[in-house]
């Protein structure tokens, strides 16, 4: 599923090519992935905006119009939305076509597990994982201060906790498995259990994997493309994660592979305590 650093990569390439355009048409080939309008009204809604922005938050990716609504959208586990010239013609994987006043903006979901909704400019959009979304893992809220009350409290695992979306918006199973290994904390270890010293070390890690992550373009395992249809660089960066049974770039040891709380977690059994 694409993170943080993913949907950033896919945000920068379309930013650069859709700012400014106008949406001249809408075409729905797969009705089940808009969830809160029908075709016609999502085409209606949408037909003859301006996209000002396109912005992030968490995985979710906004595309800020002039109109009353901005257009919000979750890849989940294979969505992709691209850019192509007008000349280019619509692929047969299309799902919906935007069409611009420049080019088309082309979303394709071989699963089609992605969400896309019309949302109010401001103030709640009754999307319940996206109004209850904590703060970025890249904004100078999530801070130190911000995580610890949260953390000294729980027990949960510090796996599960990195993947708490209300916690921290952007990190899923990739970075938090990397963010762990690179800070040299076990995935299971309780999170009532933490020193300060480690969540120091921790937060640092997570700012690493998630810079490393953006500026390689991303993490492409299967089908993750950014917005102008490329692959990700930033699998040759990895530690741990689907390297189970290799050796650790640090201490040669076999990568561990466990199931922790239905999620595949990837570390170092003897980096990692
Ligand atoms: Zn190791």
């Amino acid at each position: 599923m694409p993170e943080l650093p993913e949907v950033e990569t896919v945000r920068r390439t379309l930013a650069d090519v859709v700012t400014g355009r106008k949406i001249t048409a809408v075409q729905v080939f797969l009705p089940r992935l808009l969830k809160n309008a029908v075709p016609q009204v999502f085409g209606h809604t949408l037909t003859g905006r301006v996209i000002t922005s396109v912005v992030r938050r968490g995985k979710y990716l906004r595309l800020v119009l002039d109109g009353d609504k901005d257009l919000l959208v979750h890849l989940r586990m294979t969505g992709s939305l691209i850019y192509m010239p007008a000349d280019s013609g619509i692929p047969g994987t299309a799902h919906i076509v935007f069409t611009l006043d420049m080019g088309i903006l082309v979303y394709c979901d071989v699963r089609t597990f992605g969400c896309l909704w019309l949302v109010p400019k401001t103030g709640k959009t009754g999307i319940k994982g996206y109004d209850e979304l904590g703060p970025d893992a890249t904004d100078p809220a999530f801070t130190i201060d911000y995580v610890w009350p949260l953390l000294h409290k729980s027990r949960r695992t510090v796996k599960a906790f990195l993947l708490d979306q209300t916690v921290v918006a952007g990190l899923g199973n990739i970075y938090a498995d990397e963010a762990l290994f690179a800070a040299g904390i076990r995935p299971s270890r309780r999170c009532h259990g933490i020193t300060k010293r480690e969540l120091i070390a921790l937060k640092k890690a997570i700012d690493d994997v998630l810079a490393d992550g953006i500026a390689y373009g991303g993490t492409t395992i299967r089908d993750f493309v950014n917005g102008s249809g490329r692959e990700g660089e930033n699998s040759e960066n990895l530690a741990v994660y689907g390297r189970q049974g290799r050796p650790c770039p640090r201490c040669s040891t076999k990568i561990a592979y466990v199931k922790q709380g239905g999620r595949g977690t990837h570390y170092c059994p003897h980096c990692q305590k």
